[in-house]
């Protein structure tokens, strides 16, 4: 990514280079966006008085400029400031860097201001040669290890920073294994080892035509240069895309002394969580780690790592149906295996909460029995856990409530909201294996093996679930679109469980009897096969795969989850209705805490069952009937039959006319009860019908031929009347309002059924919406009929009030600015943003998605404005209308019913302009009561 915002510290005085260690750290945690994430914490870390190896960061600043200045220019200005702090490393650890007796060995990491795992790169173990690495036998009397650290360093430098295949090293590293009969890496001995070394660097030597770097100075430079340059990779940008990281300077470089998790069986390396980031529990120290291993074999799954506290241990074993015996033998716990650095750990664990007030994650190694801490950081967590953690801190009085609203992103509340496995349907189906519960929910998709087939098969609509042995950042495209993940390989930590975790998506991970064969595109697990395309089940809670589909049910809204809401709700001054146009629809809406609808969208009752045909009969004659209105000139059905008393077929066509509204009259009005109903007392904003007539009319000739026979006509009347309708643009054409201009008849018949279901639900708040007008004239020809028909259905009804509003829809940008005029007939307006930007910005609706994507890369517009209101241009004509509107009705009702309703964004936007309420579609309810809760909580913020 290019380098976004400008320098921090301008200038002669740019200052590249920030110590930490031993309370000497020159960087705080305030300090991420120039030290990045990982550089201010490890500088905090020391501050406090926890063990971090010391070391020196590179700031994101360098980072920017090494895109600006290009290379050599940046490495030229900071080579002595790189130097006086590696002279100053050598100093407090009494090592130094590329010789012996004490050698300095460093890793080199990047690290954003925003954590981004396992998208840049890193690499460990710098510094080492045939010198340093001989030293280092002498000093620990250990061959083995650092024969281990040496080719673990060829291999990562090799793959990282030289970009050599990493499968050409594990080539190499198995056909040493496989001759020497070795099973795991650890059962390789410093002879192997030295063969592997050996084997290592021909393979540099073959790839490059050079060999492997010696001058540990020059690896330290292509080091930093590989870092930096990693920001810049397809991975990283990716990652950026989807999680919408924007406006970053760069990656800062942090160079740390290395302290040895593989030096030994009184060695290890873990992460850890401070509390379980799946669910939120604190019921104990959440964490993996590996003896006699580097932070990389814990990610990579490449062996299973162990619990950090005996209770977890427990747990997983019984997760995994591991005996007892067989837990504290082959995987016991690091309270069981290193009881001392364990409570070290714990207290650290306790401590760094308290100081960053929430859930850390942690990264640490034990270098022969001395724990020291690597990261810290605010740990990702799944929806469930952050919206337990923000209500558990907040009750453990460690964050304020305030505090608590801010902690949850309102997006992601759409993974609380999601089905989870109906019971009976999950006892019924057929379990093939147990895995980590990585990521929670339910997942039911067909089986594909590799990231492209499932951004392939899900662009065709399909749902998958994507199965492999491990993932890596390569795939991260294909676990975007994923219902769920299968993993054969691979911890809680793995890539696939934090990714996935990340995303909100469904995970099972390690589920070791999982045997996946890419080359077929099949699995086998215990005796069943399953292939490319077949079904199966992933319980994300219980990290249970079942073949076959399971039913899903709608999830429970209470717990921590109904306790934000209710403080969201405390704060919030936006109402939040829906866009619903169905009883269930509503129904679910209010269990999520709608307060009304917003949108009844009206034409997708006329598809349903018989009420096509009237409709289309209407069609039919329609035209028929408004010409013969428009040559008599008379304005009413009534008048028109009587000055065609003598046109049998103006009559018939007359007739047919009136019988299709007599036909969609009741169930209309059925629709509005049932709806009303469920609303019980709660308002409800009813649109007319709003799109164009050709789009109820069947466009093929199967469908033709159908109508025909239902209308008693033939195909070829069908066909032009199909062709009559034909618009080039129908968007911009006979819809909306305009229909109701034309056929009058239609609007009174939608009325008349919305009134008399108001009538008929005692305590129902009906509010009838014009759409698409542009002209205060077509909302006051309306209004006139609506009017009309609320006097009518009092007096039939014997009714004395029927409180019906009549407003409008604003969506074309006349109406925005003439909002003046139009609020002179309209009670209340919602703002049509959909239509609003399609007009505003002139990007069609139907067809902009084909450009839009390029316009947000190229940064012409941020968002797609169909999806982040553009508050610039679009978000400017809402303001002028609010302005005009309430000048003219001070107490305008002003609402927004279009996709930008349920978007956190456009929904602080409409906090800040005053609309009265958003609304949005049934499942986005909570996110935009969260959203305008923080609305509120951000302007007091400022
Ligand atoms: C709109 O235009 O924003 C709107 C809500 O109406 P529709 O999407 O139905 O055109
Ligand atoms: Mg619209």
């Amino acid at each position: 990514m290019p380098p976004k915002k400008k320098s921090a510290t301008k200038g002669k005085g740019k200052k590249y280079v920030f110590f930490f260690g031993k309370g000497k750290s020159e960087g705080k945690a305030s300090m991420k966006p120039l030290l990045g994430g990982k550089g201010a914490n490890l500088a905090e870390m020391a501050s406090i008085g926890l063990p971090v190896p010391p070391g020196f960061t590179l700031t994101t600043e360098a980072c920017a400029d090494y895109y600006k200045l290009g290379k050599k220019a940046l490495f030229s200005k900071i080579e002595k400031e790189v130097a006086d702090h590696l002279a100053r490393l050598e100093a407090m650890t009494g090592k130094t860097f590329g010789k012996g007796p004490n050698p300095l060995l460093v890793s080199v990491r990047s690290g954003a201001a925003v954590s981004m795992p396992g998208m840049m790169d890193t690499v460990l173990n710098l510094g080492l040669n045939e010198e340093t690495v001989a030293a280092l036998i002498k000093l620990t009397g250990d061959e083995r290890f650092a024969m281990d650290s040496y080719r673990r360093f060829i291999q990562m430098f090799g793959n990282v920073v030289m970009g050599l295949d990493h499968h050409d090293f594990e080539h190499e590293l198995d056909a040493v294994k496989k001759a020497k009969k070795a099973k795991n890496d650890t059962d390789l001995t410093a002879k192997d080892l030295k063969e592997v070394i050996k084997r290592y660097k021909a393979v540099v030597k073959k790839a490059t035509g050079k060999n492997f770097p010696e001058n540990p100075m020059d690896q330290l430079w292509a080091g930093i240069d590989a870092v930096f340059g990693s920001w810049n990779n397809p991975r990283a940008i990716k990652y950026c895309q989807i999680n919408d990281i924007r406006g970053l300077m760069g990656t800062a470089v942090n160079v740390q002394t290395m302290v040895f998790g593989n030096s030994g069986e009184n060695s290890a390396t873990g992460v850890a969580f401070t509390r379980d980031p799946s669910t939120g529990e604190n019921k104990y120290f959440y964490g993996e780690f590996l003896v006699n291993a580097q932070g990389e074999d814990v990610v990579a799954g490449i062996r299973t790592p162990q619990q950090i506290t005996i209770a977890g241990s427990r747990e997983w074993a019984k997760s995994q149906g591991i005996d007892e015996k067989t837990r504290k033998e082959q995987f016991p716990s690091l309270q069981e295996v290193m009881p001392k650095c364990f409570k070290t750990l714990d207290n650290i664990r306790l401590k760094l909460e308290k100081h960053y007030r929430d859930m850390q994650d942690l990264e640490f190694t034990i270098e022969d029995g001395e724990l020291f801490m690597l990261q810290t950081r605010n740990g990702k967590r799944t929806a469930p856990a952050a919206v337990k953690i923000a209500i558990d801190l907040a009750k453990e009085g460690l964050i304020t409530e305030k505090e608590a609203v801010m902690r949850v992103e309102p997006s992601s509340l759409d993974q609380l909201l999601h089905p989870v496995f109906v019971q009976a349907s999950e006892d019924k189906a057929k379990k093939i294996a147990v895995g980590l519960p990585a990521s929670p929910g339910a997942a039911t998709g067909q089986v594909v093996f590799n990231a492209e087939d499932a951004e392939e098969w899900a662009g065709k609509g399909k749902a998958v679930i994507l199965c492999r042995v491990e993932t890596s950042p390569e795939d991260i495209g294909g676990m975007h679109v994923a219902k769920g993940i299968l993993t054969a390989r691979g911890g809680m930590t793995s890539h696939a469980a934090v990714v996935a975790r990340g995303m909100g998506t469904c995970c099972v991970a390690g589920c070791g009897d999982v045997n996946i064969d890419y080359k077929t595109k099949k699995f086998t697990c215990k005796g069943v096969t399953v292939k490319e395309g077949d079904w199966i089940s992933l319980n994300g809670s219980t990290g249970a795969v079942y073949t076959g589909k399971i039913d899903s049910v709608e999830p429970a809204l209470t717990g921590p989850f109904g306790k934000i809401m209710k403080l969201a709700d405390k704060y919030r001054k936006l109402g939040v209705r829906t866009n619903a146009d169905t009883p269930h629809d509503a129904e679910v809406a209010v269990r999520f805490g709608a307060e009304g609808i917003g949108l009844c969208r009206t034409e997708h009752m006329f598809f349903e069952g018989e009420r096509i045909v009237s409709f289309r009969r209407l069609i039919l004659v329609a035209e028929t009937v408004k010409s013969l209105k428009d040559a008599n000139s008379v304005s009413t059905l009534d008048e028109l039959e009587k000055v065609c008393a003598e046109d049998k077929k103006a009559l018939a066509a007359i007739a047919q006319y009136r019988q299709a509204l007599k036909e969609l009259l009741p169930v209309q009005r059925k629709d509005f009860t049932g709806i009303f109903k469920a609303l019980a007392g709660r308002p409800c904003t009813v649109r007319l019908l709003d799109p164009p007539l050709h789009e109820f009319l069947p466009h093929d000739d199967a469908g033709q031929k159908e109508m025909a026979q239902q209308m008693g006509v033939s195909p070829k009347d069908i066909k032009n009347l199909v062709e009559g309708l034909h618009e080039f643009n129908p968007m911009l054409g006979h819809r909306g309002c305009r229909l109701g201009i034309t056929y009058p008849e239609v609007t009174e018949m939608q009325a008349r059924a919305i009134c008399e279901a108001a009538v008929a639900v005692k305590g129902s708040k009906p509010e009838i919406m014009v759409p698409l007008v542009g002209n205060v004239k077509e909302l006051a020809l309306q209004k006139q009929i609506i009017l009309d028909v609320i006097e009518d259905v009092k007096k039939k009804k014997k009714v004395k009030r029927l409180n019906v509003l009549i407003g409008t829809m604003i969506e074309i940008p006349r109406a925005a600015v003439t909002a003046d005029e139009i609020a002179e007939e309209a009670e209340f307006f919602s703002f049509g943003t959909n239509d609003l930007t399609q007009m505003g910005c002139g990007f069609s609706r139907d067809d902009a998605g084909k450009f839009l994507g390029e316009y947000v890369n190229a940064g012409i517009y941020e968002y797609d404005p169909f999806q982040v209101l553009d508050q610039t241009g679009v978000g400017e004509l809402v303001k002028i209308a609010c302005r005009k509107g309430r000048k003219t009705r001070k107490n305008i009702k002003l609402g927004i019913c279009g996709e930008h309703g349920g978007e956190p964004k456009s929904v602080e936007f409409c906090h800040n302009v005053g609309l009265n309420y958003v609304s949005c579609s049934p499942y986005r309810v909570p996110i935009a009561r969260l959203a305008a809760a923080q609305a509120v909580l951000r302007k007091k913020m400022g």
